[in-house]
């Protein structure tokens, strides 16, 4: 069984359409994909469709913009009701923070010479409902500005480049609650990746443990092997489930290939039996993992 728990698609900053990310899950051999786009379940429909075709199993999740004792913290909740009203106003805010940011981040590029305007960010971001720094570089590689994404981010839209906007991210405890009450399990993506030096130490999380966190994104791009194993200790202590993912964005981000890291079997088993609890507590019609 191979089990990959973290995607995005083009409703947030990926460069598939969800049916292309699918598509691509299950020609890479996955047995098990989720879709994670940011702040948004809106390609959750498409990608269902897609995965009845094909005959993949698929979990719906996405992965929520927050900030935790002043660092920015990526929490990845699958299968909450994304109908849930707590839910949806959480994820409103947010996108609208997204969304006003936008016009900053091009002034600023304006500022330095850049002409470039808010269709030419439109006009690379069809299907999306999370505008992101990602489809600002899009637009500058359109632009002939830079060669990719990559270039971009490193040039101009990483924190203390000169197009860099910070934006709204509702409190992780916060979701946390909602994402419970919705139904869903949270896992925090990538805790130890490139969030600056306020990286959560195992005392931190332990707190997140008791309220309520089911498991860590242990298996990530972002993690040199060292963190992996001390990650992979905080886990098996605190009883966390261990995930794995690939962190796939299409042709959006180098080596992050789909299942080029993978979630072992019988975490993704406990990682479900999490959720059905969680569902049943909520009382909630939830998402349920769709088999084929
Ligand atoms: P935002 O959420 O709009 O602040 O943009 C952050 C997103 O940009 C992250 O979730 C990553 O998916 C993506 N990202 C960050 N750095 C890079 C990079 N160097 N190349 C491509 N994508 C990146
Ligand atoms: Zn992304
Ligand atoms: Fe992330
Ligand atoms: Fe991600």
């Amino acid at each position: 069984m191979r089990i990959d728990l973290h995607t995005h698609s083009r409703a947030s900053d990926g460069t598939d359409t969800p049916a292309e990310l699918v598509r691509a899950a299950s020609g890479a051999g996955l047995d098990v994909v989720a879709i994670t786009d940011h702040d948004t379940a809106t390609g959750w429909a498409e990608a269902e469709e897609t995965a009845r075709e094909v005959g993949i199993e698929l979990v719906r999740g996405m992965e929520v913009s927050t900030r935790h004792q002043g660092a920015g913290v990526h929490m990845l909740a699958y299968l909450p009701d994304p109908t849930h009203p707590g839910l949806e106003q959480a994820l409103a805010k947010i996108l609208a923070g997204r969304n006003s940011r936008v016009p900053a981040m091009l002034e600023r590029l304006r500022t330095h010479g850049i002409a470039i305007q808010a269709q030419d960010v439109r006009r690379v971001s069809p299907g999306t409902a999370a505008t992101g720094r990602p489809h600002v570089a899009d637009a500058l590689v359109e632009l002939g500005v830079v060669s990719d994404r990559t270039e971009a981010f490193r040039q101009w839209l990483n924190p203390g480049r000169p197009a860099y906007v910070d934006r709204y991210a509702a409190s992780l405890l916060d979701v946390m609650a909602v994402v419970a009450q919705a139904g869903g399990v949270s896992v925090i993506a990538h805790p130890w990746g490139r969030h600056g030096p306020d990286q959560p130490d195992e005392a931190e999380i332990a707190a997140l443990a008791q309220a309520g966190l089911a498991g860590l994104e242990v298996d990530h791009q972002d993690h040199g092997a060292d963190d992996r194993c001390r990650l992979r200790a905080i886990a098996r202590n605190l009883g966390l489930v261990v995930t794995g993912s690939s962190d796939y964005h299409g042709t959006g981000k180098r080596d992050h290939d789909l299942g080029v890291n993978t979630t072992a079997p019988e975490e993704y088993a406990r990682l479900l039996e999490l959720a059905a609890a969680a569902a049943q507590r909520s009382g909630r019609a939830t998402p349920q993992v769709l088999r084929p």
